[in-house]
């Protein structure tokens, strides 16, 4: 066992009830690494990202974190762990204030709160000019930032994020990396789904591709973009 390792993923299979959609999954994300998962629609990204995130029970193999096994945990446990996804299409709560989003994200930890609040205001100012209104009033940028301050509320270990661009003007695409870069900086550890494959990649320090629920190809970011074939299929040829 790799003594960095985080989150390490062996031989998943997991889908939708008995229905496998992944066939035998192995990954691993170490401590302060940022991991993009790439692949065609359909490949299983999501459905990878909802199983390491406790909502989908795998039907054998193993998930673990630093050593500990996740598999048999249910999505609440999963998250005091430190294992916390930012849902593909945000799912913030749009009746409800910025403030009451980002403090659902401690429901698991209510103490000193109001405080990790205010850390979120600091790291996006936006949020904090639109504390009160409702959420749904937020633009696709706006909720996406408020979807990661809710996860990062949880403090957690590692943050799995599903497709954060999806829907965005590319000016906002660039403050939303910004602002991931600059959580990469502070040492998360970060796993990636995102049609950007390019930026997504020029964010990652490694890279696995999906094809069919199962990965087909990995390496460095830099290994993934001197492959003609997967530079091809994933890169726009770039
Ligand atoms: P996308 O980028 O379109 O979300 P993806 O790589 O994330 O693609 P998944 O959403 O994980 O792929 O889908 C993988 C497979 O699982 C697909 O064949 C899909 O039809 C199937 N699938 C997805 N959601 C469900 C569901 N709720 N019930 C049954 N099958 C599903």
């Amino acid at each position: 066992q790799d003594r960095l390792e985080m989150l390490g993923v062996g031989q998943l299979v997991a889908g939708y009830g008995a229905e496998p959609v992944l066939h035998g999954i192995d990954l691993q994300v170490r401590r302060g690494e940022v991991v993009a998962l790439l692949g065609a629609n359909g490949a299983g990204k999501s459905t990878l990202m909802k199983a390491l995130a406790g909502l989908h029970r795998p039907i054998t193999g193993g998930i673990h974190l630093e050593g500990r096994e996740l598999k048999n945990m249910e999505a609440e446990q999963v998250v005091a762990q430190g294992v916390v996804l930012v849902p593909e299409g945000r799912q913030v709560f749009p009746e409800l204030s910025v403030l009451d989003n980002i403090r659902l994200g401690a429901f698991l930890q209510p103490v000193d709160r109001d405080a990790r609040v205010e850390e979120q205001l600091q790291r996006f100012p936006r949020l904090r000019e639109r504390l009160h209104q409702r959420a749904g009033l937020l633009s696709g940028g706006e909720q996406q930032m408020l979807a990661i301050a809710r996860a990062l509320m949880s403090r957690p270990r590692i943050l799995l994020l599903d497709e954060p661009s999806l829907g965005l003007a590319p000016k906002v695409i660039a403050e939303l990396f910004a602002a991931l870069d600059r959580l990469r900086q502070e040492g998360m550890t970060l796993l990636l789904v995102d049609q950007m494959a390019a930026l997504a990649l020029s964010l990652a320090d490694r890279a696995y591709v999906m094809e069919g629920g199962r990965i087909v190809a990995q390496g460095t970011t830099a290994e993934i973009a001197a492959d003609g074939a997967l530079a091809e299929a994933y890169l726009g040829g770039a």
